[in-house]
C-alpha cells in the first residue's frame, strides 16, 4: 500500500466516527432479505425502508401471505420506488420461487456450502453475485465485505483496491482488500454499511466532496489531485510559462 494512505480498519473507524452506527437492513431471514432488495426499485433508504414496513403490515412477508396478496396491495408498496407494476410482480415471482424450489423456506439452503447458498439466491430476481453475498452477510451466516457500487467505488478512490476492466473483476477483486477486516459478520456488516453511507452522502460518483471528508488525509484520490495541481499550477505573475506541455489528463474520476 502507498505510504501516508488509510488502512481498511482505519477508514472504518473515522467513518463510524463521522456518521455514527450506521443502521442495519430491517432483517435477518433471507427471504425478507431478498423482498428487500426487490421491494422499491431505485428507492432511497429511507423510501425503501417505508416499502418494507408497509409490506410487513399490510400484506405480510412470507412467501404465501404475498401470492395471496392482490396485485393492488403489492403496487402500494412498489410505489415507494419506480416501476411499481414490475416490482410487484418480482415480489410474486420472488414467493413463487420461495414456495416451488425451496418449500417456502431459504434458512436450509443457507446453511449449506457457500457455493450452494449463493447459487439458491441467485435464482431470484435481481439478485447477482454481489447480492447473494450481501444477503449471506446479512442473515450473519458469512463474513463478506460485499460492496455494493458505492462501497466499491470508496475502496478505489482510497486506494485499497484497484480498478480493473469490469465492475465483476473489481468486486472480485475486493474480496482480497477485505482480509484486512477481522472475519466477523458483525465486523463486515458495519464497514458495508459505512462504505455505503458514505458512497452515497460525500464521495458520490460525478463529484466528490473531499473538504469534508473524513478520509481527506489518507486517500488516494485527494493525493492525485493535489500532485496533478502543483505540477500544473499558474506561473508567478511576468515570468513566462514556458513552452507549452502536451495537456495531461487529470486524474481519472471513479465510476460507480
Ligand atoms: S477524500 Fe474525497 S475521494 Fe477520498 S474518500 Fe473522501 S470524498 Fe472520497
Amino acid at each position: 500500500m502507498r505510504k501516508g494512505l488509510l488502512t481498511l480498519a482505519e477508514a472504518v473507524k473515522l467513518l463510524r466516527k463521522h456518521y455514527g452506527p450506521p443502521a442495519p437492513p430491517p432483517s435477518g431471514d433471507p427471504f425478507e432479505l431478498i423482498l428487500w432488495e426487490n421491494v422499491a426499485y431505485l428507492a432511497s433508504p429511507s423510501r425503501r425502508r417505508e416499502a418494507f414496513e408497509l409490506l410487513k403490515s399490510t400484506v405480510g412477508t412470507s412467501p404465501m401471505a404475498i401470492l395471496a396478496a392482490g396485485p393492488g396491495a403489492l403496487e402500494r408498496v412498489t410505489a415507494r420506488g419506480i416501476l411499481k407494476e414490475n416490482f410487484a410482480d418480482k415480489l410474486r415471482e420472488c414467493a413463487h420461487l420461495a414456495v416451488e424450489d425451496f418449500g417456502g423456506d431459504l434458512r436450509k439452503v443457507i446453511r449449506g456450502s457457500l457455493s450452494a447458498a449463493k447459487k439458491a439466491l441467485r435464482s431470484f430476481p435481481g439478485i447477482g453475485e454481489p447480492g447473494a453475498e450481501k444477503i449471506l452477510l446479512f442473515t450473519g451466516r458469512q463474513a463478506l465485505l460485499a460492496p455494493e457500487s458505492n462501497g466499491l467505488r470508496v475502496l478505489v478512490r482510497l486506494g485499497l483496491l484497484r480498478e480493473e476492466t469490469s465492475y465483476s473483476k473489481t468486486y472480485a477483486a475486493s474480496r482480497r482488500t477485505a482480509e484486512s477486516l477481522r472475519a466477523e459478520p458483525g465486523v463486515m456488516q458495519e464497514a458495508h454499511l459505512l462504505l455505503f453511507e458514505h458512497g452515497r452522502t460525500l464521495c458520490k460518483r460525478t463529484a466528490p466532496r473531499c473538504e469534508p471528508c473524513p478520509l481527506a488525509r489518507g486517500c488516494a484520490y485527494v493525493q492525485r489531485v493535489q500532485s496533478f495541481s502543483s505540477r500544473h499550477s499558474p506561473p508567478p505573475a511576468g515570468r513566462s510559462a514556458g513552452p507549452r506541455a502536451k495537456p495531461e489528463k487529470r486524474p481519472r474520476s471513479v465510476r460507480g
